[in-house]
Formats: structure tokens, C-alpha cells, sequence
């Protein structure tokens, strides 16, 4: 009999005829059906591996854990971190055990957060921290683009595309991730009363993530931008995703105390006026001041947890250049360590970086761009020195002169 010659899938025996595509390797043939069942089972088995580390993460962390993690990465701001690690642990208990909820148990509201704070308090570092440690997908979005749908800019919808990219287009590790939507207060309505025009770019957009934040399944088109009425959509089901809004509300301070004031006067005050430490008003917020700010009451209440971040002061500053685990200082040893260089510093170089963060207001956004200015001639000449400098001492006199020749706009590169 005459050997059978036809070429055929190595894996399901169907020969060339019967199938679209056989692509050859070394030692045989795959067909088209095969490679896309073999991509399903894939993909399926991603998608379990994505929910199983998330379980995992869950089951890892009880709330006075997250807090210490957060100790590692954050200075300081341990209402934020403490309110953040319970929220955060609650809406993770909430997905996995009421995702095989009986009939009896109750269903746990959502528990959104807002955090309010000067720019460069930590806000985005604390939500930044957080899904890096659930291991869950995590995008910012600026609140500043959104506009109301049909309008120049962007739709919130395009919240989740950004979701989704950094999920690596896993819709269901997307439908666990982690939100931080910066800047929620430049959508705040301009005056108090609800607005008779409309207000695409404030009003508008908080009346859009309303759906958003509560929970409902979105049409997300995958590229973001405007919706194509061809763009394949994808459904994301935002039940699960914790949002996490953050803004600095310039001037909320004096909304806090008009309110804390006309308490004070009334009877049954909580808060006495003697009592109210006038340095930090923002530790009084309450969602009353955020509706005074502008916020609409829909939103505030689908934002059930509110916590404020203190303005860092000269020592958070100084515990910010050397503690944190991924310390600036602690950035540049180990970058010349690489070197074989063994770099340290005079301890006064650390305040007069935090005094010209200070001086020049830059927070500590700044202290980067200060150090860079102080650091980079060194780190051009060192790793070329053809003898091989094996210890280097940052001096003060070296920083101060360093700095004295650098522009501030040079040190605000952040
Ligand atoms: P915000 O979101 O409040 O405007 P960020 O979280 O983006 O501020 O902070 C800006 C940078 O400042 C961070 O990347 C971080 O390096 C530093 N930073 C701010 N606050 C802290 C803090 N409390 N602990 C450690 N680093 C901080």
C-alpha cells in the first residue's frame, strides 16, 4: 500500500483539505482550529491564575498588615493609611466571600474612598501602593479630561480602557482592579446651587461617574478615545472595582471652619472651638464640606469613606529622602553601588535639600529635581574615572554649591 502523504495536523490528524491553515514547525503541522482552542484554553487558564493571585493577596492581608506595607512606602498620614487598610480590606472581603453569598447574608456596600490632601501629600503614592501590593490591575485617571459624553475631551468610560490596558486586557482581573481618579475637585460645580445651564466639564462629569462608581456594566471601547460605532466594545462590570478619588480642594479649609464655627456657637457642639486645632482644619472634613465645595450629594454618597492627608512639614520631608524603602538617597547608593562605588552623605546635605524644597515650595515632588541637580555632575564623572573611585562623600559645601548654580525651574523636574 502507498505510504499516505498528505499533510496533516500533528495534533488532530485533520489533513491540509479540511482545515484553513497548517502551519509547519521541525517535526510537524498545527491547524487553525487547534491554535485557537489551544489560545481559549490559555487564556482560561490566565484568567484563573490572575483570580487565584488575587485570592491569595486577599487572604494574606488583614488590615493592620496593609498598614505596615504602607509604612514601608509611605511617611507618615496614618489616619489616611489607617481608614485606606480597613476600607480596602473590607471591599476585598466583600468580593470574596459575598461573590458565594447565600440568601441570609447581607450584601456589604461599597466602600469608594476619597482622600483629600494638598498636591503631593501622598495620595496617588498611598493608592499606587496599595494595588501593588493586592497585586491587582491599577490605573490613574485624571479628572481634569472627562467631560460629559458627546462633548471635546474625553468620556469616563475611558477610565476603564486605561483599567483594562493595565490589565492586560483580562476583563476579569480589570473587574477587580483599583481606580485613582486625581483632581476630582476641578469638577466641582462652581456655585453652590444646583446649575440651571449645563456645566459639561464639572456637573457633567460627576453626574457620569455616578453609574460608574456604583456599579454597572460598562461598554469600554478597547483602544479608549471617542466610541467608534464600529470599535468591538468590550463589557466591564464595575461592581468590583474599588475607586479611589483624590484632590486637594484648595480653600476647603475655610468651608470646615465657617461650619465648625456656627457649631461652636450653637448648642450640643461636638467640636469645641477651643478645642479645634486651627493649624489642621483639614482633619475636621466631613461630606457636609465637600458638598459646600461643590461636589454633588449623589457622588459624595457613592464616596462613603473620606480621609484627609496632613501637609508634610520639614521633618516628614527629611524621613521622605531616606526612609521609605524606595528612598531617593537609598536610590542613588544602590545606582552607585552598581559601580562598586561606596556613596554616602554628610548628614546636613539632607536638610539643605529639605530647606530649598521648602524655600522654593516644591514639596516633596521637588526633592528629586534638587537632588538630581546636586548628584549629576557626580554621576557623569564617577563611573568614567579610569582609576575607579571606590568611596565618594556628598559634602555640604559640594550641595550647596551644586544648588547655588541651579536654576529652580531646573529643580522643579519632578
Ligand atoms: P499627590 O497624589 O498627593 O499629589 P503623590 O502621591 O503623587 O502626591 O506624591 C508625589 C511624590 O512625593 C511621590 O511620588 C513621593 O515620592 C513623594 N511623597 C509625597 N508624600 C509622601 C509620603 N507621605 N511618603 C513618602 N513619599 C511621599
Amino acid at each position: 500500500m502507498a505510504k499516505d502523504t498528505t499533510i496533516r495536523c500533528s495534533l488532530c490528524n485533520r489533513d491540509k483539505k479540511e482545515v484553513k491553515v497548517l502551519i509547519a514547525g521541525l517535526n510537524g503541522h498545527v491547524c487553525d482550529n487547534c491554535i485557537t482552542q489551544a489560545y481559549t484554553i490559555i487564556n482560561e487558564e490566565n484568567s484563573h491564575q490572575a483570580q487565584k493571585q488575587v485570592q491569595q493577596a486577599l487572604t494574606l492581608l488583614k488590615p493592620k498588615a496593609i498598614k505596615e506595607k504602607l509604612d514601608e512606602y509611605v511617611i507618615g498620614q496614618d489616619a489616611a493609611k489607617k481608614i485606606l487598610s480597613v476600607a480596602v480590606y473590607n471591599h476585598y472581603k466583600r468580593i470574596t466571600y459575598f461573590g458565594k453569598q447565600t440568601k441570609e447574608d447581607l450584601e456589604i456596600d461599597k466602600s469608594n474612598l476619597i482622600l483629600v490632601g494638598e498636591t503631593g501629600t501622598g495620595k496617588t503614592l498611598l493608592a499606587r501602593t496599595i494595588a501593588k501590593m493586592l497585586n491587582v490591575p491599577f490605573c490613574i485617571a485624571d479628572a481634569t479630561v472627562l467631560t460629559e459624553a458627546g462633548y471635546v475631551g474625553e468620556d469616563v468610560e475611558s477610565i476603564l480602557t486605561r483599567l483594562l490596558q493595565a490589565a492586560d486586557y483580562n476583563v476579569e482581573a480589570a473587574e477587580k482592579g483599583i481606580v485613582f481618579i486625581d483632581e476630582v475637585d476641578k469638577i466641582a460645580r462652581k456655585s453652590d446651587n444646583p446649575s440651571i445651564t449645563r456645566d459639561v466639564s464639572g456637573e457633567g462629569v460627576q453626574q457620569a461617574l455616578l453609574k460608574l462608581l456604583e456599579g454597572t456594566v460598562v461598554n469600554v471601547p478597547p483602544q479608549g478615545g471617542r466610541k467608534h460605532p464600529d470599535a468591538k466594545m468590550i463589557q466591564v462590570n464595575t461592581k468590583n472595582i474599588l475607586f479611589i478619588c483624590g484632590g486637594a480642594f484648595d480653600g476647603i479649609e475655610k468651608k470646615i471652619a465657617s461650619r465648625l464655627n456656627t457649631k461652636a456657637v450653637g448648642y450640643s457642639a461636638s467640636v469645641n472651638e477651643q478645642e479645634i486645632d486651627k493649624a489642621n482644619l483639614l482633619q475636621y472634613i466631613n461630606p457636609q464640606d465637600l458638598k459646600s465645595f461643590g461636589l454633588i450629594p449623589e457622588l459624595i454618597g457613592r464616596l462613603p469613606v473620606l480621609t484627609y492627608l496632613k501637609p508634610l512639614d520639614r521633618a516628614t520631608l527629611r524621613s521622605i529622602l531616606t526612609e521609605p524603602k524606595n528612598a531617593l538617597i537609598k536610590q542613588y547608593i544602590h545606582l552607585f553601588k552598581m559601580d562598586n562605588c561606596k556613596l554616602d552623605f554628610e548628614e546636613e546635605v539632607y536638610d539643605l535639600i529639605v530647606d530649598k524644597a521648602i524655600e522654593f515650595k516644591l514639596g516633596a515632588r521637588g526633592l528629586r529635581g534638587i537632588c538630581e541637580a546636586i548628584m549629576n555632575d557626580i554621576m557623569f564623572d564617577i563611573p568614567s574615572d579610569e582609576k575607579g573611585v571606590k568611596h565618594y562623600t556628598v559634602t555640604y559645601d559640594y550641595a550647596l554649591e551644586k544648588l547655588k548654580n541651579a536654576r529652580l525651574t531646573q529643580l522643579q523636574v519632578a
